[in-house]
């Protein structure tokens, strides 16, 4: 089962990673509507104070120390972070979204309301990365910079890397403007037509498909994608689309051990 619940914190966790894991879903925080309830965004009008405490509660569900973690701002492009140690929470996060590291005391942390989390690991040479893939950023190749950031900084071999593609906009429910198509077009060339569908009228943009032939494109062939739909499920999942942007962040976290 994908789904773990650890006291009022109910999270996905990928099965063929075999590292500490997490896509948390919104329950079990203590935010008020429309943040209900486990908001680690700090920049959606909650109360910092909740934040605070939903980030405390979803690493305590994982029994990692809340001072183990590094995280970044997300601006949908395609800046890296190597986490050598620990962020002090005092200092203003470094802009990126791409985050790696190969120190297992540091916790990857990233927040996120429809966008791709993308999680690879590479057992081999015992590193991490996490990323942040909206249509912006996977035009921009955000998972290919990441597997070549693995490859520079680590060393890593992209067919040892396994990659995860998480909860996020499915689909179903990404509906897209021509001029979105038409970028997609320039970033897949021949292969856009197996991501962008017709309904209707409109284009809908299948995210896990094009994250996913990227990944291969860069090598990588042990893909888990975990299916699941934000927009489909608001009881767990915070959706700025779905929402209308009146919603929170879910956090998502990895660590070596
Ligand atoms: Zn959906």
């Amino acid at each position: 089962m994908p789904f773990h619940q650890e006291q009022d914190i109910r999270y996905f966790a990928f099965e063929n990673l075999a590292i500490p894991n997490a896509i948390f879903t919104r329950r079990g925080g203590v935010s008020p509507a429309p943040w209900q309830s486990l908001n680690v965004g700090g920049a959606v009008g909650d109360d910092l104070a909740n934040v605070r405490e939903n980030r405390l509660r979803s690493f305590a569900a994982l029994r990692r120390d809340p001072a183990s973690i590094h995280d970044v701002w997300l601006i949908h492009g395609t800046s890296v972070v190597h986490a050598d140690a620990p962020r002090d929470l005092t200092e203003p996060p470094l802009k990126a979204d791409i985050l790696t590291t190969n120190n297992p005391a540091v916790t990857l942390f990233m927040r996120y309301a429809d966008c791709v989390p993308i999680i690879l690991h590479d057992p081999v040479k015992q590193a991490i990365c996490i990323a942040h893939a909206g249509w912006l950023g996977t035009v921009r190749g955000v998972v290919s910079v990441a597997v070549e950031a693995m490859q520079n900084r680590y060393g890593s071999a992209p067919r040892d890397l396994r990659a995860a593609i998480g909860p996020s906009i499915g689909p179903d429910h990404y509906e897209i403007g021509p001029d979105v198509a038409g970028e997609i077009h320039k970033a897949l060339g021949p292969r856009a037509h197996e991501v962008l569908n017709w309904r209707g009228e409109k284009h809908h943009l299948d995210l896990w498909a094009a994250n996913h032939i990227q990944l291969e494109q860069a090598g990588v062939f042990q893909i888990e994608v975990a299916g699941v739909c934000t927009a489909c499920h608001t009881d767990d999942w915070f959706s700025h689309r779905a929402e209308k942007g009146q919603t929170g962040r879910f956090g998502a976290l990895v660590a070596l051990a």
